[in-house]
């Protein structure tokens, strides 16, 4: 069978897959298999050196009956509009599964930010504003940072919103640095909660995890603190994580017997990458390709991009895994889902697995609403007592239907968005 490569295409089976075990009436599955608003533009930005580029822009708003819009905004140079509508897709049930008043959004910019002065990306944020900003806003969408967008870009975005509007807005963005209505935890909260619901399978499998061990793909902002999180807060060793060099366009996999996430972030660029030379010289092995996946670990954590793990590489999965946890966006393609069943690996689908940036971007939300802020660690608590409940949520779902996890992710969250939609009188 040949894989599809297109995101929106596995996010519509997976949605497909949901929809029969809740036998869905057409017309509901007519407005979920689409998203409800796309937009398109084009943003022209004047260059340092005077000349004008014109970049793609999207916006896609998949469902917001549940709440406003919510999520990222991606600046990458393949990206599409099938890959912004498949993660619009992904907030809406990731919002929903984690039980937050928010719908599902995403938006993006054909672009490699690494090849802009620090003015052109200022530019292309407020360009990306003022193209969209009317259909932007607290109550209706709210953007946020993703791969290759940082909290400063979100402040020039809220600044732009904030002077287009003529009132100060901080809750039109979120992922802002704190010190303009940014939330504490917001830089930790993805990585933090993948080991949050980590633990909960841990308690439900019975692994000690102060013996477990753990391999993971990726050392960007999702990896580092799942890497730091499954050591200091579960007692577990960090195997290996892997990265993607710009440079050589190759990946590598860093091993050794218990890695230092905090040393391994000293070497680490804003993109993600380890520097080779200093990682070997402090006694790391380094090999070529996909070599994390196969490792003898307890757990794996894809915290990379989508597609990772494909009928291709799912056959080198080790028989002594237990538990996958998908920190990344769409990081399994449906034919692995099948390897993976089959090897009878406990697995925390990625909406799931990955809610605790968005459910640490609605806490931004709530302080920006009630302009009081709340201590990191009171965010941290809350961040955990949601990804918890939104943990035990799937997993009852799963043994009460006898399903897949992924399964039981979208019965929970479809379930909750068609209840709002038929409150709402939609259909
Ligand atoms: P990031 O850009 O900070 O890091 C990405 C990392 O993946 C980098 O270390 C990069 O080198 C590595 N990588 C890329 N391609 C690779 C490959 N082929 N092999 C090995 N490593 C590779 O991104 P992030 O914010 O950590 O996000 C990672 C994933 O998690 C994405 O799918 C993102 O959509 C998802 N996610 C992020 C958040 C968040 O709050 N940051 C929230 C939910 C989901």
């Amino acid at each position: 069978m040949t894989e599809s490569k297109n995101p929106f295409e596995l996010a519509q089976a997976q949605f497909d897959r949901g929809a029969a075990l809740l036998d869905l009436p057409q017309e509901v599955r007519d407005i979920l298999r689409q998203p409800l608003r796309e937009f398109r533009f084009q943003i022209p930005v004047r260059m340092d050196d005077g000349s004008a580029r014109v970049f793609s822009g999207f916006r896609v708003q998949h469902n917001d009956a549940r709440g406003p819009a919510k999520g990222g905004i991606r600046f990458h140079p393949n990206e599409t509009v099938d890959t912004v509508r498949a993660l619009a897709m992904w907030m809406t049930w990731k919002c929903a599964v984690a039980d937050i008043p928010l719908g599902g959004g995403k938006g993006g910019v054909i672009v490699n930010p690494s090849t802009l002065t620090v003015n052109e990306k200022e530019r292309l944020c407020r360009g990306w504003v003022d193209q969209m900003w009317q259909n932007l806003g607290p109550r209706m969408d709210v953007p946020a940072p993703d791969v290759g967008t940082t909290p400063q870009m979100m402040g020039w975005m809220m600044d732009e919103y904030s002077r287009l509007t003529g009132e100060y807005s901080p809750g039109v963005v979120t992922g802002k640095p704190v010190d303009i209505g940014g939330s504490e935890g917001r830089t930790e909260a993805t990585g933090y909660g993948v080991i949050f619901a980590v633990r909960e399978a841990m308690k439900h499998l019975g692994i000690d995890s102060k013996i477990s061990t753990a391999a993971i793909q990726g050392f960007g902002n999702v990896a580092q603190y799942a890497a730091i999180a499954f050591r200091e807060m579960l007692g577990g060793a960090v195997k290996c994580v892997s990265c993607y060099d710009q440079r050589d366009r190759k990946s590598y996999t860093y091993s050794n017997h218990d890695i230092d996430p905090h040393f391994l972030q000293t070497i680490t660029d804003e993109y993600g990458s380890i520097d080779k030379t200093k990682a070997a010289a402090a006694g790391y092995t380094i090999e070529e390709g996909d070599a994390w996946l196969c490792k003898d670990v307890d757990v794996l954590i894809p915290a990379a991009l989508e597609g990772q793990i494909n009928a291709e590489t799912a056959k080198c999965i080790n028989p002594n895994v237990k538990i996958l946890a998908e920190g990344a966006n769409g990081p399994t393609t449906l034919e692995a889902d099948e390897i993976i069943k089959h090897h009878g690996i406990f697995l925390i689908p990625d909406f799931l697995c990955n809610a605790g940036g968005v459910i640490t971007s609605y806490f931004e939300s709530v302080q920006n609403d009630m302009n009081y802020y709340w201590e990191k660690e009171e965010v941290l608590q809350r961040l955990d007592q949601k990804m918890t409940s939104a943990f035990y949520g799937v997993l009852n779902m799963a043994q009460d239907r006898q399903v897949y996890m992924r399964d039981a992710a979208y019965l929970v969250a479809i379930d909750r968005v068609v209840r709002a939609m038929r409150f709402r009188g939609w259909v």
